[in-house]
């Protein structure tokens, strides 16, 4: 096992890292930015290293900082979180070149699920369906372009097959406003992800997101952890997870959590990773895989009791999974809020000084935050400052806890999106279970015509 780790990465995901070493008894370096120097996980680390001002591009971003960080400090591993180059194959080549293991697939399967494109077509190749569309990525001609459209029939959604994070997206109702729209999506993706190519799909009007959580060893032996329904979004950004998803036929999600198994065997996957796909009319469709941790991992950890950080870590070791898929029990129902500092209803960012600050606890509540009492916010990074997991023998007594730790946290001197929460635990649609992913976004609409 290694003995020190570096984590490259901020916020509550450096420190859900840092606990799961500190449990393995590994040391940990934290890196971080002028702007985090006063950051809990900084100041509980066993050693920390300043690699550059504010902006990500010249501190998280930057891989020579990093890399010159690992040496210094002599660490084995580096683990990479969420966002920031997680999902960088040139990181994880320099890491490994410069005599780090990257806690993460091999450079060469991040190139092949980073690009959802090349993604998609692997997935259909391995046996899995995903959205309907046309292969590969949009060519220039416009009259082509139309053709694919009406081929594949209105509503179409425009995506950057370098995209993330809900960027790079654009829905098309009526041909007139079809290639205005591949233009402004590939001027973006230009833009945000340095990579023009855009491809098109279906847009599928009341699907659920319903991703299956995987983890794969460097011996041949994958599992899948059961699934998440991620639905409740808000501009195609999960603000609400919970496993296992409500209302879904469980046969039909065996077949598919093997089947994304059996893909992860076949290009030799090593590591945790999560294969997304909207759910519709009992058949699922995959969207991408993310080759990382995901913010929503903790849901799945309250229900299979698996660390899957720590496994992560393991794997990256060499060790071999410490259990086979029959081993794999799911119980009880976890709901995780993610708390942004935003404005509840217009999604403003609300970064600043926390002036008091409360988190909740009791039976089931789990809590994975950085923040602190005068904690100041800085401007720079991810609205999001923690997320409030509840879990339950059922998904009513999961909901019932939530609603209670919902009332309990105290976050004053920012706005956060707590109230929507609030209102979300009680909302009877999402109460019943099975919402779309548009769900939030229509009752929202709905609510501000009311005003
Ligand atoms: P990102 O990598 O930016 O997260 P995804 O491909 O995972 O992008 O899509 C994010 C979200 O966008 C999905 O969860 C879903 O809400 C919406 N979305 C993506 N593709 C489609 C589609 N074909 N039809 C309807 N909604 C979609």
């Amino acid at each position: 096992m290694f003995e020190k780790i570096l984590i490259a990465n901020r916020g509550e995901i450096a420190l859900r890292i840092q606990r799961a070493c500190r449990e393995m008894g590994i040391k940990t370096v934290a890196v971080h930015s002028e702007a985090d120097a006063e950051a809990k996980y900084v100041k509980l680390a066993d050693e920390s290293v300043c690699i550059g001002p504010a902006p990500s591009s010249q501190s998280y971003l930057h891989v020579p900082a990093i890399i010159s960080a690992a040496e210094v400090t002599d660490a084995q591993a580096i683990h990479p979180g969420y966002g920031f180059l997680s999902e960088n194959a040139d990181f994880s080549e320099r890491c490994e070149k410069s005599g780090f293991v990257f806690i993460g697939p091999r450079a060469e399967t991040i190139r092949l699920m980073g690009d959802k494109v090349s993604a998609k077509n692997a997935m259909k190749k391995a046996g899995v369906p995903v959205v309907p569309g046309v292969d590969g990525a949009l060519p220039d001609d416009p009259a082509e372009i139309m053709r694919i459209a009406k081929f594949i029939g209105y509503p179409v959604i425009i995506k950057a097959s370098g995209g993330g994070g809900g960027r790079g997206m654009r829905v098309v109702h009526t041909e007139a406003a079809l290639l205005n729209a591949v233009t402004m999506t590939r001027t973006e993706a230009q833009a945000a992800f340095n990579n023009p190519m855009v491809y098109m799909e279906k847009f599928l009007e009341n699907p659920r997101h319903i991703e299956i959580q995987i983890l794969a060893d460097q011996h041949g032996n994958a599992v899948f952890l059961g699934e998440r329904d991620c639905s409740m979004q808000r501009r195609h950004q999960k603000i609400i997870e919970e496993a296992p998803a409500p209302l879904l036929n469980t046969k039909l999600r065996d077949k598919i959590g093997e089947r994304c198994a059996e893909a992860c065997r076949k290009i030799n996957y090593r590591g945790a990773g999560t294969f997304e796909f909207l759910y519709e009319n009992d058949e699922f469709y995959f969207i991408e895989m993310n080759t990382r941790v995901q913010v929503e991992h903790p849901v799945t950890e309250m229900i299979t009791g698996i660390d899957i950080v720590q496994q992560q870590i393991r794997i990256a070791a060499g060790e071999k999974l410490p259990f086979r898929q029959k081993d794999i029990q799911l119980r009880g129902h976890a709901v995780e809020c993610r708390i942004n500092a935003e404005h509840p209803y217009t999604f403003v960012p609300s970064p600043g000084r926390i002036t008091n600050w409360h988190v909740p606890g009791g039976p089931g509540i789990r809590v994975d935050s950085h923040v602190y009492n005068n904690y100041f916010i800085p401007p720079y990074y991810d609205s999001m400052i923690g997320k409030i997991i509840a879990y339950g023998d059922t998904r009513d007594q999961a909901i019932a806890r939530m609603r209670t730790a919902l009332s309990e946290m105290v976050v004053e001197g920012i706005n956060t999106n707590i109230p929507l929460h609030q209102e979300l635990m009680n909302d009877a649609a999402f109460v019943r279970g099975a919402t779309s992913i548009h769900y939030l976004e229509h009752k929202l609409a709905e609510k501000s015509k009311g005003k």
